[in-house]
């Protein structure tokens, strides 16, 4: 292991254990800041101005994460009694405690997802609810990108929109990692975000910031938005100090997620010089990459990998695969010695 940085940790569990940069800590500590609760914070209203120009949407609000901005979506979209379709491995459905059937009285109704995480249309048509008084209302479908760090194509998209706009469906994207898929794509965000009635973005995975996400959406949309964010607690006062940051991570964190995919292939290219049936890397995308594992092989690796500085993720999302999630603190040279590590455990 000689020439590596053995005083520095590689954290791979995920791109939400970024911190923030000195230069984002200096941009913070000038940050002018109002009480947002009264519109009146001067570094929200301009970093709510500027992501509607980067998805082309009328409107738009900052909210503390993406899992309350996924939840003012569906409840802003859907009444008590009605329902959003979304696949049974989205985070909207499996990770965010089903907060909008707790909260807001809207059923989800999941669709197994398909391996690359799209959700089968015909099977969405299908659980699409006939009008009548026996029946919840289906009013929204939820999809999710990236999922798993896989990508959605803009044809899928568009057949989606499509559909949701011939069957009178509004269209919501868990976009918490939508700029990994533009960048990946090498498409820009808009042309994603121009399938969909509502957006959400989160600012604290691959792009830096320490927390907040963004909804975006119509105007009168994100009016109803607004009034949910105070419902469920999200009312924040001087919170520019937070939103100095996002807007940073937006100016200058989006291009360079091409390196955390180079690195994620690195990785997994290092990884396929393994040869144990133990260890089976399966598909690398964007900033991620997935490998079936033995879970006792797999405790006794993190252990071992933890000794050398290295901490990763066993038992989520399921107990037979680790995740290694690629981002913003770590470079080429990390992956060099995870590489080297994970050799060495298994040889
Ligand atoms: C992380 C994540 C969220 C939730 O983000 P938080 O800001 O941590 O609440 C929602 N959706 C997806 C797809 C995510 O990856």
């Amino acid at each position: 292991m000689k020439g590596f940085d053995m005083e520095k940790i590689i954290d791979l569990r995920s791109d939400t254990v970024t911190k923030p940069s000195p230069k984002m800590r200096e941009v913070i500590s000038k940050a002018q800041v109002g009480d947002d609760v009264y519109e009146e914070d001067p570094t929200v209203n301009r970093l709510e101005k500027f992501i509607v120009e980067i998805v082309r949407m009328e409107s738009s609000l900052f909210l503390p994460t993406a899992t309350q901005s996924n939840l003012v979506a569906i409840i802003s979209h859907c009444e008590r009694g009605e329902e959003y379709i979304t696949g049974n491995e989205a985070h909207n459905y499996k990770f965010e405690g089903g907060g909008a059937s707790v909260l807001g009285g809207v059923q989800a109704q999941p669709i197994p997802m398909e391996i690359d995480g799209t959700l089968n249309l015909e099977k969405v048509v299908k659980n699409i609810k006939l009008d009548d008084i026996h029946f919840v209302k289906t009013k929204l479908l939820s999809l999710e990108n990236t999922f798993a760090g896989k990508v959605l194509s803009l044809e899928y998209q568009k057949q989606a929109w499509t559909l949701c706009k011939e069957r009178n469906l509004l269209m919501h994207l868990d976009g918490a990692r939508v700029f990994n898929a533009a960048v990946s794509l090498r498409v820009d965000v808009k042309d994603i975000t121009q399938y969909y009635d509502s957006v959400t973005l989160c600012m604290s995975k691959g792009l830096g910031a320490p927390a907040g996400a963004l909804l975006c959406g119509s105007s009168a949309f994100i009016k109803k938005a607004r009034r949910w964010r105070k419902v469920v607690g999200g009312g924040m006062r001087q919170v520019g100090i937070l939103a100095s940051a996002c807007q940073l991570a937006l100016e200058e964190n989006i291009s360079r997620l091409k390196e955390d995919h180079e690195n994620a292939a690195l990785l997994a290219k290092g990884f396929r010089e393994i040869k144990s049936d133990d260890f089976i890397v399966e598909a690398q995308h964007t900033n991620m990459v997935f490998v079936k594992v033995n879970i006792d092989m797999a405790l006794k690796l993190r252990d071992f990998l933890k000794k050398q500085g290295i901490i990763i993720l066993v038992g989520l999302p399921n107990l037979e695969k680790i995740r290694f999630v690629t981002h913003l603190d770590i470079n080429k040279q990390d992956i060099e010695k995870v590489v080297d590590c994970v050799r060495a455990f298994y040889k």
